[in-house]
């Protein structure tokens, strides 16, 4: 997809619901150069979530140690829990000779910035709506009323960030959105 030598890490954010998760999954899946960066989590899995695959899900305690060893290049409180993005996981990432997708929150992709002398790119993917992504959460049905209700909350917080990317893209369609994600990799 990509044309440059130094490895490309493309950073996906979004309110949650608009389709962020299937956009680097479709990523993956078109071109085996990208792999994406795992993250440990707090969260408890969902029905259809495979630990190592997924996530790496593991206990407060556990996350906190890893903390404490500096084992993440950034790391973010959602909604009651933890998410991070370990070191070790990128590094095997960037051992093979891959381009690196991470699917993290705004407060992770503040924390990758630092980190000059990485190959950074940067897409806020919106909703077309408030009402829509409300419509998308809850046709997803994975997460409980209370869950939505929290998501929906933090949305207004979470699109006042978008302006601290590079790319903002509407996901109208899910088609056209990741056409437009390849454009924008393949500039890069
Ligand atoms: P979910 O619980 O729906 O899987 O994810 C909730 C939010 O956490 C999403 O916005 C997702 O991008 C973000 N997230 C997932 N992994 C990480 C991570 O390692 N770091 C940060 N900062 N955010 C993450």
């Amino acid at each position: 997809m990509s044309n440059q030598s130094k490895p490309l890490m493309v950073v996906l954010s979004s309110p949650s619901g608009a389709g962020k998760t299937t956009l680097s999954k479709k990523i993956q899946q078109s071109d085996n150069s990208f792999k994406i960066s795992v993250s440990h989590t707090t969260r408890k899995p969902r029905a259809n979530e495979v630990d190592g695959v997924d996530y790496y899900f593991v206990s407060e305690k556990k996350f906190k140690s890893l903390l404490d060893e500096n084992a993440f290049y950034e790391h973010s409180k959602i909604f009651e829990n933890y998410y991070g993005t370990s070191k070790s996981s990128v590094n095997e990432i960037l051992k093979n000779n891959c381009n690196v997708l991470f699917d993290i929150d705004w407060k992770g992709a503040q924390q990758l910035r630092k980190f000059k002398e990485l190959n950074l790119v940067t897409i806020f993917i919106l909703p077309p709506s408030k009402e829509e992504l409300k419509k998308r959460l809850i046709a997803r049905s994975q997460d409980g009323e209370e869950s939505i209700q929290r998501r929906l909350l933090a949305y207004s917080e979470d699109i006042q960030h978008s302006k601290e990317y590079e790319h903002v893209l509407v996901n109208d369609d899910i088609e056209s959105c990741f056409k437009e994600i390849k454009k924008i990799i393949l500039n890069n």
